[in-house]
C-alpha cells in the first residue's frame, strides 16, 4: 500500500513517472541498457537531455536570451556561485532575509562581497514578505536576490519586485512550474528539482544570457556559469537518473493541463487546507494570509502536545511527512504538483476527526 506523501523534498511523484521509470529502467526503449548505464555523451542520454531541455522551455516559456540547463551540488551550491560570479568588488548585492533558505544564501553571499539587506523578517518570526511594489536596488546593486517561496515557513511571493536594469534572481526550488512566471522579468532563475521536478541530484540553471557580461572571470572551472552555458551544463558528469526523472516529470505535467494546469491544482488544493483554518480556532495558519504558500502549508495546533498526536495518529493512517521543519516545530502539509487533490482531501477529513475527537 502506498502512503500519502506530505515530505517536503525529497517528496511524492507522479505514479505515472514511478512506473515510467520501473518499466524502463532495465531496458530502455529497447536499447539494451539502462538510461542510468548509458553514457553522458551523446546518443540517448544526449537526446533525452535536449528534450528535457525543450520541454522546459516550452511550458515556462522562456526567451531565446536564457540558457536552460542543469547542475550538481543542490540548490545550497548556487548560495555560493551567484556571488561568486555575480558579486563583483566595489559592488554590492540586495539580499531578502525571508526565511531559512533565502537566510542561508545571504549569509554564504556575506562572506564573498559586501550584502545589502533590504528586508529582514526576523521580527515577524519570518511570517510575513516586504510589498512587492516598495522594493527597490541599491544604485550600486550588482543584482537582487529572493527566494519565491520558504519551504519552511511556508510564505510565497506572489508577485516579484520590478528592478529595471538591477538583475532579479530568485531561488524557485520550492515552487517551479507551479504557476506561470515572465521568465523575461529575471535575470537568473534556479533550484533544487527535488520537490515539484522530480528525483533529488539535479539542480535547474536559468539564466539570461547577457549575464555573463558582468561576472567575475577569474573562477575555477566549475564555478563558472559562463562555461556551463557553453556546454549546455555537460561539462562533467551531470546527475543522470534525476534528468532524465525530470523530463518524465515534465512530460507528465504536459499531459495534466501545463503550468495552468498546475496553477489550478495548486489553487484547488490549498484553498482546501486553508479554509480549514479560516473556519476553525483549533488549527491555525501562523503566516500572513497575503502570503500564503501553496506549496508549502504550515499550521499550527493549540498545544505542542496536540501537534506530537496529531503527528502519531496521522503515521497511523499512512500520512508521511506532516511534522514540520525541526527548526521551526507545529506542523506542515507539502503538497506539491504530483500530490494528488485526494492525498489533500483526505488530510482535510483527518484533520476535521482530529478535531471533533482532541478539540
Ligand atoms: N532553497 C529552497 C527554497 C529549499 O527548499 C531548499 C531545500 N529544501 C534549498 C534551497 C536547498 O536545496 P538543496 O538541498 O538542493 O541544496
Amino acid at each position: 500500500m502506498r502512503k500519502l506523501n506530505y515530505f517536503a523534498g525529497p517528496s511524492v511523484l507522479p505514479m505515472e513517472v514511478l512506473e515510467t521509470i520501473q518499466k524502463e529502467i532495465v531496458d530502455y526503449h529497447g536499447k539494451g541498457l539502462s538510461m542510468i548505464e548509458a553514457s553522458h555523451r551523446g546518443g540517448m542520454f544526449e537526446e533525452m537531455y535536449d528534450e528535457c531541455l525543450a520541454s522546459f522551455r516550452e511550458l515556462l516559456n522562456i526567451p531565446e536570451n536564457y540558457d536552460v540547463y542543469f547542475l550538481g551540488g543542490g540548490a545550497t551550491l548556487q548560495f555560493t556561485m551567484i556571488p561568486m560570479n555575480f558579486l563583483l568588488s566595489g559592488k554590492r548585492a540586495d539580499y531578502a532575509m525571508t526565511g531559512t533558505w533565502a537566510n542561508k544564501a545571504t549569509q554564504d553571499a556575506k562572506k564573498l562581497g559586501d550584502v545589502n539587506v533590504f528586508f529582514d523578517g526576523k521580527s515577524s518570526n519570518f511570517t510575513t514578505l516586504p510589498c512587492p511594489d516598495s522594493v527597490k536596488p541599491s544604485d550600486d546593486s550588482c543584482y537582487l536576490y529572493l527566494c519565491a517561496n520558504e519551504t519552511i515557513g511556508g510564505i510565497e511571493w506572489k508577485s516579484f519586485p520590478k528592478t529595471g536594469n538591477v538583475p532579479l534572481i530568485c531561488d524557485m526550488s520550492s515552487d517551479i512550474l507551479s504557476r506561470p512566471v515572465d521568465v523575461s522579468q529575471f535575470g537568473m532563475i534556479y533550484g533544487g528539482v527535488q520537490k515539484n521536478l522530480g528525483p533529488a541530484g539535479a539542480t535547474f540553471i536559468i539564466m539570461r544570457k547577457d549575464m555573463l557580461e558582468h561576472r567575475n572571470p577569474n573562477l575555477t572551472a566549475y564555478m563558472d556559469y559562463a562555461l556551463h552555458s557553453k556546454e549546455k551544463g555537460l561539462y562533467n558528469t551531470p546527475p543522470v537518473f534525476s534528468i532524465w526523472g525530470v523530463k518524465l516529470v515534465l512530460d507528465w505535467i504536459k499531459a495534466n493541463g501545463g503550468v495552468e494546469g498546475m496553477d489550478k491544482r495548486a489553487e484547488e488544493k490549498s484553498q482546501l487546507l486553508y479554509n480549514v483554518f479560516d473556519n476553525s480556532s483549533f488549527f491555525r495558519s501562523p503566516v500572513d494570509k497575503r502570503f500564503r504558500s501553496r506549496m508549502n502549508v504550515v499550521f499550527r495546533l493549540p498545544s505542542e502536545e496536540l501537534e506530537a498526536k496529531f503527528i502519531e495518529d496521522s503515521k497511523k493512517e499512512g500520512m508521511l511527512g506532516l511534522k514540520g521543519h525541526r527548526s521551526v516545530g507545529g506542523l506542515r502539509a507539502s503538497i506539491y504538483n504530483a500530490l494528488p487533490k485526494e492525498d489533500v482531501v483526505t488530510l482535510v477529513e483527518f484533520m476535521k476527526e482530529f478535531e471533533r475527537k482532541n478539540g
